[in-house]
């Protein structure tokens, strides 16, 4: 094995942590803030070098959540598995930019349901470039356009199903938890721009089925083991932004693991 092995793997564990940091601050703040201590009764500012090293609190010894070390194994074995395998058109650091950024968002995305404006406007203006340089610029823009409109239709139709059910439960809609999200509008057309036409039809397709089966498998695992009454069960969702990211993925990093029977 030869040593050059170690740039991808360090690489990678740079990448985690930036995408450890940015989950870390970005949901509170909205820009690049010094981390604070996530025990509610310390809060207190992380000292940058203790932040880096991944050590505990300075100030109540509370230790770095388990997140923290598995997006950093998470990119390291990203990182080595790209450093063999990536999009040919994109290069090494396109490709891997993109994937960091990805993993940022649907880090966010499952611990506080949000896909943050700043990332959206990253995002857009990161996929609308790799978009265009993976397969030219107007199956780029019908890809954004295809995604926003696609999720846009999803996304009224979910709000309609919401309201008619919290007036079925005798609740306030607002308090319901929305199966779809105005950030999800957003999400599509980022990975529209980035799948281009007409992989973004099969992307959103695919991500809804492994949304669906990962919902699924909570509903059960909350019913059998928690015993959770059902209602209460389908009640929740899973987030469907982090499985449309993990469908994007598999679409452009891993075409053939999908098999050869794609459109496009
Ligand atoms: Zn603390």
């Amino acid at each position: 094995m030869s040593i050059y092995i170690l740039v991808p793997i360090l690489l990678g564990i740079l990448a985690g942590l930036v995408v450890n940091y940015l989950a870390d601050v970005l949901p509170f703040t909205l820009r690049l803030s010094r981390p604070v201590c996530t025990n509610p009764e310390c809060q207190k500012p992380f000292a940058w070098s203790a932040y880096l090293l991944m050590q505990p609190c300075g100030t109540c010894a509370k230790r770095r959540g388990g997140r923290a070390f598995a997006v950093l194994l998470w990119c390291a074995i990203s990182a080595l598995y790209l450093w063999f395998s990536y999009p040919a058109r994109l290069g090494y650091a396109l490709s891997f930019i993109v994937l960091i950024y990805l993993y940022s968002v649907a880090v966010i995305d499952l611990e506080h349901r949000l896909i943050l404006r700043p990332l959206s406007i990253a995002g857009l203006i990161l996929t609308a470039v790799t978009g265009t340089v993976l397969h030219g610029w107007f199956s780029t823009l019908i890809g954004g356009l295809a995604g926003f409109a696609i999720m846009y239709i999803f996304y009224l139709f979910g709000k309609l199903f919401t309201r008619r059910r919290a007036r079925r439960l005798g609740q306030d809609p607002l308090e319901m938890e929305e199966a779809l999200g105005s950030g999800d509008v957003t999400l599509a057309t980022i990975l529209g721009l980035f799948l281009g036409w007409p992989l973004i039809w099969f992307g959103l397709l695919l991500g809804v089925l492994v949304g669906g089966l990962i919902s699924l498998l909570i509903v059960m695992i909350m019913i059998l083991v928690q015993r959770k009454r059902k209602e209460q069960a389908l009640m929740t969702f899973f987030p469907l932004g982090p499985a449309y990211i993990f469908s994007a993925i598999l679409l452009v990093y891993l075409p053939n693991w999908i098999g050869s029977g794609l459109p496009g």
